[in-house]
């Protein structure tokens, strides 16, 4: 039996050493119409995410007296970004509806196309990325940006499925790494490294598809095994997440986030008030959870930390 205490519904025993219960959950921000894509730049001290319908991308700044902080424009028209991440480098790598591409901003401003087509097709519209410590990018293709206006430009798909994809930088290659998807989204390594999740959100367009994560095993050259359902939504699906240094998964729901084990076991839940569209964590410590929910930005500091690159 689960205990709900505040923004915190404890499900199995160890969530209680996962969260401070002393800290709240805190709105920082208000005004996207779907806010999406978080990532923090921690030698910067910001964060970055998408509000996909207005086209803009919002930068976050903290106040770090205080638990609030400032949001302004970073970039409009900005494509109609969705997920974001960053490479070795340190390069914002996005993933945009609007120009139905992966691509890279240089660390001179300029924003260059990573990856829009896959044997001469042009990709559908992709939604989360992120990289592994070769600097290879993995990225899912569904086609929400494709599918009408509201977040890209409605358009045909051209290869003919919605793929999840391995960008190689050093030689420019794509590579489709698997290609059962209904409508892959969320995903993110291990942090060994040594499996890949995916979230499949193909229920948002059949009442019978998919509202899982499925977790894949990397072989040696790169390709992937197994791709096992490891837990299926009970609460809207899973869109985006990321993992912390455990290898435990904290997921966007439709009522907040949900905490799992690498087995996929529940361990409990931080209750959001809005619906849940990605998260990452951020911070100096890389310690404080960010979560883009619907129309706002929250935190909330833990007792874990992220395990995302850089
Ligand atoms: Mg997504």
């Amino acid at each position: 039996m689960s205990e709900r205490m505040r923004e915190y519904e404890i499900v199995e025993p160890a969530f209680r050493n996962l969260i401070s219960r002393n800290a709240r959950l805190h709105q920082l921000w208000t005004g996207a119409a779907w806010a999406e894509g978080p990532v923090f730049v921690r030698d910067g001290d910001y964060l970055l995410f998408s509000d996909i319908p207005n086209d803009r991308i919002i930068r976050f700044v903290p106040d770090l007296n205080s638990l609030g902080g400032t949001g302004s424009v970073f970039r409009a028209p900005a494509g109609n970004t969705n997920g974001h991440t960053r490479d070795m480098e340190g390069r914002l790598v996005s993933c945009s509806h609007g120009n139905r591409r992966l691509e890279r901003t240089e660390h001179d401003g300029r924003v260059v196309t990573l990856a829009d087509r896959w044997q001469g097709k042009r990709l559908n519209s992709p939604n989360d990325a992120t990289v592994k410590s070769d600097g290879t990018i993995w990225f899912t293709d569904p086609s929400y940006g494709i599918l009408t206006d509201l977040e890209g430009w409605k358009a045909e798909p051209e290869y003919g499925g919605c793929h999840v994809f391995r960008f190689d930088p050093r030689d420019g290659s794509l590579k489709a790494v698997a290609t059962d998807f209904v409508k892959p989204n969320g995903i993110a390594f291990s942090p060994d490294e040594k499996r890949l999740y995916v979230a499949d959100t193909g229920i948002s367009h059949d009442p019978n598809g998919p509202r899982h994560i499925r977790a894949f095993d990397l072989r040696d050259d790169a390709s992937l095994a197994g791709g096992d359902v490891l837990v299926t939504c009970e609460a809207g699906v899973f869109d985006g997440f990321r993992c912390d240094t455990e290898g435990r998964i904290w997921t966007s729901a439709a009522d907040g986030v949900h905490c799992y084990t690498p087995q996929g076991q529940m361990l409990g839940k931080i209750h959001v008030p809005e619906v849940v569209a990605n998260v990452c964590f951020g911070g100096f410590k890389r310690n404080r959870l960010y979560i883009c929910g619907t129309t706002s930005l929250y935190a909330v500091l833990t007792n874990v930390r992220g395990a995302q690159l850089p």
